[in-house]
Parts: C-alpha cells; sequence; structure tokens
C-alpha cells in the first residue's frame, strides 16, 4: 500500500515536471528515446562479419603434407577437397601410365628427383617386390612438395592392387593395399574327342586352368594315353572378381574324370593341396628347405629386427642360408611361379604361388631357371643361389608367407603328411561333398 502512494507521488512529480519543461525540451526528449529504441534493433554486423572468418580458416589446415595419402588414396583426397577450396600447399601431382620401355628412374629424372631417393625407395620395396619392373598399362602418381621433395608414390600394380610410399617422419612407409574382391565358382564340363588340352579349351577352361588340373592328377592319371572318346570331365574353378571385373586370378576348386572304367578325383584342401575323394594325397607333400643339404643360418627371420645404426624396426622376413654362389635351389611343393626377375635391392628374384594359402620367395639368386606364368612341381630346379642386389655376402634369403603375411618358413606347420591330417579330415569331407554338389555329380 505504501509503494503504491509512493509511486503515485512520483508519478505526479515526473507529470508535473513534463507539463513545466519548455517545449523544445519536450520534444528533445521524445526525439531521444525514439532514437535509442531504433539503435537498439540494429544488429551488430561487426560481430557476425568474424564468425564467418574463424569458418574459413579451417579447411587449409587439411592440406597438411603429413598426414596427405596415408588416410585416403591421393586421387580421393583431390577430388574431395579439390572441388571446394583451393590447394594453397604449392604440391603439385604428377600421374603418369606406364607405356613400354617407361622405367620408375627415367620417370624420376624428369621430375628431378634424385637416383639416391628411388635406391631409398628400391630398399623399402624388398617388402613387397613391386617396384623393380614396371609394366604397360599400369599407373603411376607422384605428390611432390614446392621444395621438390617427393611426398607420396602410388603405383596401381593391378585391379587388386595398389602400393603406396608415404613419406612419414622423414622416412618412406609403404603399404600395399589388396582388395579380396568377390570369388565365384564357375563350372567347367565337357566330353573327349580329341586331345584333352583342346576340349577342356572348348568348355571355357584358360590354359593356366589346364595345367593346374593336369598337375593335380598327373601321378595318377595320364592324360595323353588314359582317355578315350566318350569320357568326361568336370572341373569347378573359384574365379576373382574385383568391382565386378575378372580379374583372372583363378583357382581349380575339383577335378573329376570319368573314364570307362574308373572316375579320378581330386579337391583342393584348405593347405593349398589337392586330395583325392578318400583323403588320400596326390602330390608329394611340401619340403621345409628349398636347399639339398644343411647350411648354417647366417640371419633367421625377425619381425622385430632393429637397424644397427638408426635403431628402428627393420623386419627381416626370411632366412638366410650361407651358401655359396650357384647353390642350387627347389621349390618346396607345386606352385605357379607368380614372379621372376631382377630387383636392385634383391637381386634376382622368384615368387611362387602354391594355391591361394602359401607364398615363397626366393632372393639374391645368381641364375634363374623357371619365369613367370610357369608350373612347377615339388624338388622342381628353380635357380642358384647369389649375391645379386644388395647383399653384403652369397647367401639364400628364403620367404615364407601365409595368406600374404611372411612368417618363419623354419617353424610354420607345413602339410608334409601323404593323407589329409585326422584333425582337418571333417572340413575336408564337407568341402568336398559341396564341390560334389555343385559340380552336379553327388552320386559319384
Ligand atoms: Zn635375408
Amino acid at each position: 500500500m505504501l509503494l503504491l502512494i509512493r509511486l503515485k507521488t512520483l508519478l505526479k512529480t515526473f507529470v508535473s515536471f513534463i507539463n513545466n519543461l519548455p517545449r523544445k525540451h519536450f520534444f528533445a526528449l521524445i526525439l531521444l528515446f525514439v532514437f535509442l529504441l531504433v539503435i537498439s534493433f540494429i544488429p551488430s554486423q561487426e560481430l557476425s562479419k568474424k564468425t564467418i572468418k574463424r569458418q574459413l580458416v579451417l579447411p587449409a589446415a587439411v592440406v597438411t603434407p603429413d598426414d596427405y595419402a596415408m588416410a585416403e588414396p591421393i586421387s580421393a583426397v583431390k577430388e574431395e577437397y579439390g572441388k571446394v577450396f583451393p590447394d594453397f600447399s604449392g604440391n603439385r601431382e604428377v600421374q603418369i601410365e606406364i607405356k613400354a620401355g617407361d622405367t620408375l628412374s627415367g620417370i624420376f629424372q624428369k621430375e628431378g628427383l634424385s637416383a639416391a631417393l628411388l635406391q631409398e625407395l628400391l630398399e623399402v620395396d624388398k617388402q613387397y617386390l613391386r617396384l623393380g619392373n614396371l609394366l604397360p598399362e599400369q599407373q603411376v602418381k607422384l605428390l611432390i612438395n614446392p621444395e621438390n621433395k617427393l611426398l607420396a608414390l602410388k603405383v596401381v600394380i593391378d585391379l587388386a592392387n595398389t602400393l603406396t610410399f608415404t613419406l612419414k617422419d622423414g622416412e618412406y612407409v609403404s603399404l600395399l593395399e589388396t582388395k579380396k574382391g568377390e570369388w565365384r565358382n564357375s563350372l567347367f564340363q565337357g566330353s573327349i574327342t580329341g586331345s584333352f588340352y583342346i576340349n577342356a579349351k572348348q568348355s571355357g577352361l584358360s590354359a593356366g586352368q589346364i595345367q593346374q588340373i593336369s598337375g593335380a592328377l598327373h601321378e595318377k592319371f595320364d592324360f595323353n594315353r588314359q582317355l578315350r572318346p566318350g569320357d568326361t570331365f568336370h572341373a569347378l574353378v573359384s574365379k576373382q572378381y574385383i568391382d565386378g571385373q575378372y580379374s583372372f586370378d583363378s583357382e581349380v576348386l575339383a577335378v573329376l574324370i570319368k573314364t570307362r572304367r574308373q572316375n579320378y578325383t581330386a579337391f583342393l584342401h584348405e593347405d593349398g593341396r589337392y586330395y583325392a575323394q578318400d583323403g588320400l594325397g596326390l602330390n608329394k607333400a611340401y619340403r621345409r628347405s628349398p636347399l639339398n643339404r644343411k647350411y648354417r643360418i647366417s640371419s633367421r627371420f625377425n619381425p622385430r629386427r632393429l637397424h644397427p645404426v638408426t635403431k628402428k624396426i627393420r623386419p627381416h622376413n626370411g632366412t638366410d642360408f650361407a651358401t655359396p654362389t650357384g647353390t642350387k635351389v627347389y621349390s618346396v611343393g607345386d606352385g605357379l611361379v607368380v614372379r621372376a626377375g631382377y630387383h636392385p635391392a634383391a637381386g634376382n628374384y622368384i615368387v611362387i604361388k602354391h594355391g591361394r594359402k602359401y607364398t615363397t620367395r626366393f632372393l639374391h639368386l645368381s641364375k634363374i631357371y623357371v619365369r613367370k606364368g610357369q608350373r612347377i612341381k615339388m624338388g622342381h630346379l628353380i635357380g642358384k643361389t647369389g649375391n645379386t642386389g644388395r647383399s653384403t655376402g652369397p647367401h639364400l634369403h628364403y620367404e615364407f608367407h601365409v595368406y600374404n603375411r611372411p612368417v618363419n618358413a623354419m617353424k610354420v606347420s607345413l602339410p608334409l603328411s601323404k593323407e589329409v591330417p585326422k584333425k582337418q579330415k571333417k572340413v575336408f569331407d564337407k568341402r568336398r561333398d559341396l564341390f560334389l554338389k555343385e559340380m552336379g555329380q553327388e552320386s559319384i
């Protein structure tokens, strides 16, 4: 109550004050009030401008040389950010499609990159042995900074494989990206009218697949002498597709030859070997060593070996045997020569695939007796030891890979027995029955 009375008296005093004001002063007061009101509604432009500026600063940090290409392929980084923000880093990207006669040293020379740098990269490439000889149609991409330092090198080797070298903390780190793709089974079959080779080709099998079939059964069956007109053959082949395209990588899973007298079968087990329907081995087992005699091991397999100078981890992916130059080297199992040639760091080398699971590699050889694409048997003479490439003395560097990962060749469990081991028999039987079903031959 008291407050209200006070307010009333205050209002009265104010009104009498306004009334007593001169007319000019009264209008001036009203104007001032309206002006203050208008000002308070105008948005502050200065402040919002600053906020936008801060947001624009962000993209520049995206293009730092260190992070480049490790997380994303070069093209993806460029495509994603290139459209929206200009590249202020000054890095240049060179893209080359390899033509016959092109060499990496030629490309490096043209781009002003040193031969020493190439040697450094080749040393790192010992892990994958892919830089030695580039093939026509392969794609090479270089990322070079304004000081002409190579930040990244990328080689698209084939549909499945891309190899990247990236500068990290002053050294190059290599990464081989392999697409698994999709493996699909195809059935090929036919009857004999002439030679097995011609009839198999007519059914759609490739020369390599026919070789694999005859290799699987060669100790049990003579394709030249035991086949008669009217006999039939059936082959289940697994083929790799990458982004819907056949990669030309394939594997014969099962073979059935029906002659008037009897059936011959071969089933690929998970160990990369072929076994007959009853689980008996069709080919000789693997051997532990590629050499015929025992030689001193001069350097063991060691994934955590330290570099003597830099103290950084430099894995030794193989076993070194101290052999005199010219010692004979034999294949440890049946297989396909996937690569053979010269690499500046590895010297003369051979890579052999034994089914999808195992791969063996032989480095620093003096002689190579096999060629790419050749199918060989266990015990086949493949070359002679030497001291080629970057090597500190005559020796054989021998590597064993399981699903493309190097393991200790002296310790890995190898399929050494003549038949499917008891522990794996159930798995084998299941696979065999599945293959027979896919071939429409459940009742043989
Ligand atoms: Zn070695």
